[in-house]
């Protein structure tokens, strides 16, 4: 992978080293934290299933349904079908997975895998 993205506020940087000794707005510990995703052409957010076309765009907005209040990207690939990653549940949204309740996850609702 040529870029290196920060899952909280979606900045670029072209090496790991440059990601992890700059400061972060945004990341509760004030680091970049690593985005393990793969760079596609859509993302979305883990917590409500909402598409952003950027990691920028997708970070700058706030979540109704994270617990930090900021949405978090979702770090798989886009695929048919999504499981929950608590009961093993098939959704073939992420806007469908995350807007029902999951009897096994500790947030009570489903969480994708990747
Ligand atoms: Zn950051
Ligand atoms: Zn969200
Ligand atoms: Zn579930």
């Amino acid at each position: 992978m040529a870029n290196f993205y920060c899952k909280c506020c979606g900045k670029k940087y072209s090496s790991l080293t440059q990601l992890t000794s700059c400061s972060c707005s945004m990341s509760s510990t004030r680091k970049h934290v690593l985005y393990e995703g793969p760079e596609q052409t859509n993302y979305y957010c883990e917590c409500c299933g909402k598409k952003y076309s950027s990691l920028t765009q997708l970070t700058s907005c706030s979540c109704s349904k994270s617990s930090t209040g900021k949405h978090i990207p979702y770090e798989g690939s886009e695929k048919s079908q999504y499981l929950c990653k608590y009961c093993g549940k098939k959704y073939s949204s992420l806007t469908q997975l995350t807007s029902s309740s999951c009897s096994k996850s500790p947030a009570g609702r489903h969480s994708p895998a990747k």
